[in-house]
């Protein structure tokens, strides 16, 4: 089917009212929560395929939070999408006042290949509830996911209301180029500018969910073990390709010998003495990745695994003791299994270290003194963050996730997807039975009048 075709069938289904249907849409989401359940082996068996991805971790990682978003959806839609009533100006008198939750029209989703299901079907889900069409373009380097995710989406809904385009650059360059409603993309902060250039030359509102290079901050207060347990789950699932995965440690010199030898024995316990033949072990997305990481082990401290299997695109979970900040491992977001582990003996260290880089998307701190992460998370912008754990921040749909700065613009996830794309319309229903004459010319004498009334309403 050609695209102009597919955007015109969208636009008149859009203009038909029926995507703002909260029946329809809740039937829909239950056949999409019905076809995910009943094709369950198939996504296990894509996201294997893809790079070897557990089915605890697909589960965990992908379907699971699919579920409880479709989930949640059904449950609250039809609140979410009731007119708000607002507390009324008293300079209107007489009205009544709401917000009015009113879909942008046609969406454009752009999926990465980290979480290519969850990644994808998570903004859908919001933007259909909230009454839009879309287009959703998966990522090219999970061919079996995004496959599946074609077959799911055509055997769930009509093209008109949500159709899977596939590709890599080029078919993304040509979606780019038309007109849309919204664009939400997630993915890498340099190909979320070009989104946002494109984006500029329609003035189409964006959501940006991008990368950064997230720290995590031990001081002295906890068990090491318990640190290290928390820490080798966050950054070693999905073999540390997450967007919110902890980039770099920076621990209190007095526990951080203590806490390595934590970590390694850690990381034996999850990975076993060869993470290559665990289960439970993913590979690295491709070979260009995974050149692009061990050319960060280049000249580096590794104290831990920094073995790889180009054949087996694999790289072994990694520690790397006190990187140069000037060093590749250090310059960019890393986005593989890899931990540089820095210290700091004072605050000055962290910020030193902290504000050399774009605001992160994610921010962690391991401490019990209250007045010390109360202080980090004051200090320093960051799009989320966890204490005393790591990531657990995106599981609850009550939190906003989403960047600022380079790490992002925009949020979602629950009543905030909804939200995320649905222009709040401001409504005020004037009442007839009363006509304050104060605003009408000529305005001879009313002057006085008029501030007195900004005083007690403005
Ligand atoms: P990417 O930016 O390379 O690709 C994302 C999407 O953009 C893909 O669908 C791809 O086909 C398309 N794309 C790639 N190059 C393009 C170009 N030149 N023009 C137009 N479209 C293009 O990102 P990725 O490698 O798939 O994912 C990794 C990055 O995504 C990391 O930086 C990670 O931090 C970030 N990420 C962020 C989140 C989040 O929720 N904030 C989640 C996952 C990943």
């Amino acid at each position: 089917m050609n695209l102009k075709l597919i955007l015109e069938s969208q636009k008149q289904y859009f203009q038909s009212q029926s995507t703002r249907d909260i029946g329809m849409i809740k039937k829909r989401l239950s056949s999409l929560r019905v076809e995910i359940l009943n094709r369950e082996d198939e996504i296990y068996d894509a996201l294997y395929k893809d790079f070897k991805k557990s089915k605890f971790e697909t589960y965990f990682g992908e379907i699971g939070i699919i579920i409880s978003e479709i989930d949640a959806t059904i449950k609250h839609i039809s609140s979410w999408s009731k007119p708000k009533k607002v507390k009324a100006s008293g300079l209107n008198f007489p009205s009544r006042d709401y917000i009015y939750s009113d879909p942008y029209g046609s969406v454009l989703v752009i999926a990465p290949w980290n979480y290519p299901f969850q990644l994808a079907l998570a903004p859908v889900i919001a933007a259909i509830a909230a009454g839009n069409t879309v287009v959703l373009k998966p990522s090219e380097h999970t061919a079996y996911t995004s496959k599946l995710l074609v077959s799911i989406i055509t055997n769930v809904f009509k093209p008109e209301h949500i159709k899977v385009i596939e590709g890599g650059i080029p078919e993304t360059t040509i979606l780019l180029n038309e007109r849309w409603d919204y664009i939400f993309f997630t993915g890498s902060v340099a190909v979320g500018k070009i989104v946002a250039k494109a984006a500029a030359t329609y003035l189409t509102p964006i959501t940006l969910e991008l990368g950064g290079k997230n720290p995590c901050i031990v001081d002295n207060t906890m068990s090491t073990q318990l640190i290290a347990k928390r820490l080798v789950w966050g950054k070693f699932v999905n073999a540390g390709q997450t967007c919110i995965a902890p980039d770099y440690l920076l621990v209190h010199s007095s526990v951080k010998k203590r806490l390595i030898s934590d970590l390694k024995k850690e990381i034996i316990s999850a990975y076993g003495e060869n993470p290559q033949v665990s289960p439970d072990y993913p590979r690295i997305i491709n070979t260009k990745n995974l050149s692009r990481l061990t050319s960060m082990l280049e000249n580096s401290n590794v104290i831990f695994g920094g073995k790889s299997d180009p054949e087996d695109c694999y790289l072994e979970p990694t520690l790397v003791e006190d990187p140069s900040i000037n060093s590749k491992l250090m310059e960019e977001e890393i986005f593989g299994p890899i931990l540089p582990i820095l210290s700091y003996t004072n605050e000055a260290d962290i910020s030193s270290v902290v504000n050399k880089y774009e605001k992160p998307l994610g921010f962690y701190v391991f401490s019990t003194n209250k007045s010390f992460y109360k202080k980090m998370i004051e200090t320093y912008s960051f799009g989320g963050g966890t204490i005393n754990d790591t990531m657990i921040h995106f599981g609850n749909t009550n939190l906003p996730f989403g960047g600022v700065g380079e790490s992002g613009v925009g949020a979602y996830h629950g009543q905030l997807g909804f939200d995320t794309f649905s222009h709040k319309k401001a409504i005020v229903i004037k009442g007839n039975w009363l006509d304050i004459p104060l605003r009408y010319a000529p305005y001879t004498n009313k002057l006085n009048n008029l501030k007195k009334l900004f005083k007690l309403f403005g």
